[in-house]
């Protein structure tokens, strides 16, 4: 479903002066209906590889299949019709303050042209899937921390992505939120069948919902397998 293959990602250092690699021939295989944990340090290189997938990155070198197409090849065009089938998710929810919940997950669809009554057809579903249509009128700044990544999650589901991608989803969320959210991620896994991506730094996340886990560090995968194999004792 997703292959990362020999990601290489360069930056410059803060004085300019010198490079560094924010990560380092990368390669990793993640299957059609797999929840897939990606941990690691802060600037681990977490970020910069999964903003690789939807080439919101685009990475010094290496390549990025999806479905069988290779991302990194294709025009601007062309990857803006791949990109409706990559959803995104983040920490800091990144909702418009200015829009209301239906208009905030209505969005991508405006944006995609689709017309007023089929947005509507849209929208509604989604609100219930994630339990937000009594706040559909409501601002951001009116909702809860959860309330808002549900938010979040209904904008990501709006375009019918086969794969959905989450930086720190529930960084921001105490644990009783967290656990709610990781719960519509799972139903979003079973019901709907997406790939979910997901970085964190919270090993209980990882170990409730993933199925396989890479662990980076400096750039570069240190261990990869089963989030058994990966959290067995020694
Ligand atoms: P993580 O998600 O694991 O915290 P990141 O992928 O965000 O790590 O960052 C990896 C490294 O790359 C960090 O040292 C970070 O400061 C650096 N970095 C990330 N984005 C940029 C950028 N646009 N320009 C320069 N350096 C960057
Ligand atoms: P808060 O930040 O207000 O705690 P939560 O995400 O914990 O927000 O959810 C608040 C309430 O909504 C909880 O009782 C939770 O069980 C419920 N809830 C969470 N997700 C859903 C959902 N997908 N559908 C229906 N109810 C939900």
């Amino acid at each position: 479903m997703i292959e990362l293959q020999h990601i290489t990602q360069e930056y410059d250092t803060a004085d300019g002066k010198d490079k560094f690699f924010a990560c380092k021939d990368v390669n990793v295989s993640i299957k059609p209906g797999e929840i897939f944990g990606i941990i690691g340090r802060s600037g681990a290189g977490k970020s910069t590889l999964v903003r690789c997938i939807n080439l919101l990155n685009r990475p010094t070198s290496g390549t990025v299949i999806v479905d069988g197409k290779d991302l990194t090849k294709m025009s601007d065009e062309e990857l803006r019709k791949e990109r409706r089938q990559i959803g995104m998710i983040f920490q800091h929810f990144n909702l418009l303050s200015s829009r209301t919940v239906f208009d905030n997950v209505a969005l991508p669809l405006e944006l995609a042209g689709v017309s007023k009554a089929d947005i509507r057809k849209k929208v509604e579903p989604l609100l219930e899937l994630v339990g937000l249509t009594e706040h559909a009128n409501k601002y951001p700044s009116q909702l809860s921390g959860g309330q808002k990544q549900r938010v979040g999650i209904a904008r990501a589901l709006s375009s019918d992505p086969k794969i959905l991608l989450s930086d720190e989803a529930t960084s921001a969320l105490d644990p009783e939120t967290t656990q709610a959210t990781l719960q519509l991620l799972k139903k979003i896994n079973q019901e709907l069948g997406l790939t979910i991506v997901m970085i964190t730094h919270e090993m209980d996340v990882v170990k409730q919902i993933c199925h396989r886990v890479v662990v980076m560090n400096k750039g570069q995968v240190i261990e990869e397998g089963s989030v058994l194999d990966v959290f067995r004792d020694p």
